[in-house]
């Protein structure tokens, strides 16, 4: 007897089975969600970026400066369109060549490597279960993907590898966070808020008022 004719076209059938497997379907369903939309990923990305651009502009506390020093403010240009239809989804710190690029947060890193506009990047999943990911790095700290990484420890040099090559060294910075639902689909916040209000930050602006120098 085939499964089909097993549960029968019987609505009580139907309802039982629904009954016996509710977690079972659900977590197919959620699956099945998932591989959808990852497989739409630019045009999803880009409703879940602009969704975000307004729901999502939070500012994260606690987080750490990326870089150790910088020799100018921060702008906010995140959303700002880039060539090829893409949308900046982080932030840009210009520093010199070789700053130490710390953790953010405590937490894991779980991609240490290569991709094509990024350069040299790294996603650090933190204990806040945000990924932080950085890009343009010149090179790695001695860190291998799945350690453990604490706040404010290096793990890599600033640099301008990946689509950077061209500009002046600085490190492209973007916070995403998981949706519970939809776990696939990372969802950008602009870190500016956040990484301005870091006592890192403030003491380097006071340092660069310090020096004279123009801030924005
Ligand atoms: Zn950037």
């Amino acid at each position: 007897m085939n499964i089909i004719h097993k549960i029968g076209l019987n609505g009580n059938r139907w309802r039982q089975f629904i009954r016996d497997h509710f977690w079972s379907i659900g977590i197919v369903l959620i699956l099945i969600g998932n591989v959808l939309i990852f497989s739409k990923d630019k045009t999803v990305r880009k409703y879940y970026l602009y969704r975000d651009y307004r729901y999502f502009n939070q500012v994260i506390e606690d987080i750490a400066f990326p870089v150790e020093v910088i020799n100018e403010a921060i702008v906010d240009t995140y959303g700002q369109p880039r060539p090829g239809g893409r949308i900046h989804e982080g932030i840009d710190i210009f520093c010199n060549w070789g700053t130490p690029v710390v953790a953010v947060v405590d937490g894991t890193i779980v991609y240490k490597g290569r991709d094509k506009l990024g350069g040299k990047v790294i996603y650090l999943l933190g204990r806040d279960n945000r990924v932080y990911y950085y890009a343009h790095l010149s090179r790695f700290a001695v860190i291998q993907n799945g350690d453990r990484v604490k706040q404010n420890q290096i793990i890599a040099r600033a640099g301008n590898s990946g689509n950077a090559w061209s500009t002046p060294t600085h490190l492209h910075f973007e916070i995403m966070t998981i949706p519970w639902l939809l776990p696939l689909v990372m969802k950008n916040i602009n870190p500016y808020k956040s990484l301005i209000e870091t006592d890192t930050y403030m003491c380097l602006l006071d340092s660069l008022n310090r020096e004279g120098l123009e801030i924005p």
